[in-house]
């Protein structure tokens, strides 16, 4: 009798809620599916172990430009893609007004790895 169905109710809102994540993280996601786990600048390889230290490189710096085709994408490993920003603050004079987004979320919390690593870096 009842057109009531708490759980269909439920899962659209899971679905909604996983669909604005997708949008954020998708790329990601999506990048990884397309692209072997090697770093296009020093060929490392990854694995599902520290998949982690491989990061999204937008070729145009502009994170909301992600064609499903992955042209924009460039998978690099958190130094290289370090490397890629620091070239690209240097090229325009130590300000960038195309902030790369993902390099704030996806490299970041792992400042500290990178000294773990061994690889340290005097901070920007
Ligand atoms: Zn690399
Ligand atoms: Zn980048």
């Amino acid at each position: 009798m009842t057109a009531r169905d708490p759980g269909k109710l439920d899962r659209i809102i899971a679905e909604a809620r996983r669909a604005a994540e997708a949008r954020d993280q998708g790329y990601r996601e999506r990048a990884l599916k397309i692209y072997p786990w090697i770093c296009g600048r020093c060929a490392r390889e990854f694995t599902r172990a520290n998949v982690r230290e491989l990061t999204v490189h937008h070729r145009d710096h502009n994170h909301d430009n992600n064609p499903p085709d992955g042209s924009n994408w460039e998978l690099l490993c958190l130094y290289c893609h370090d490397n890629e920003h620091q070239r690209q603050l240097e090229a325009t004079g130590g300000r960038s007004n195309a902030a790369p987004a993902d390099s704030v979320s996806t490299y970041a919390p792992f400042a500290d790895l990178k000294e773990l690593l061994g690889k340290k870096q005097p901070p920007k």
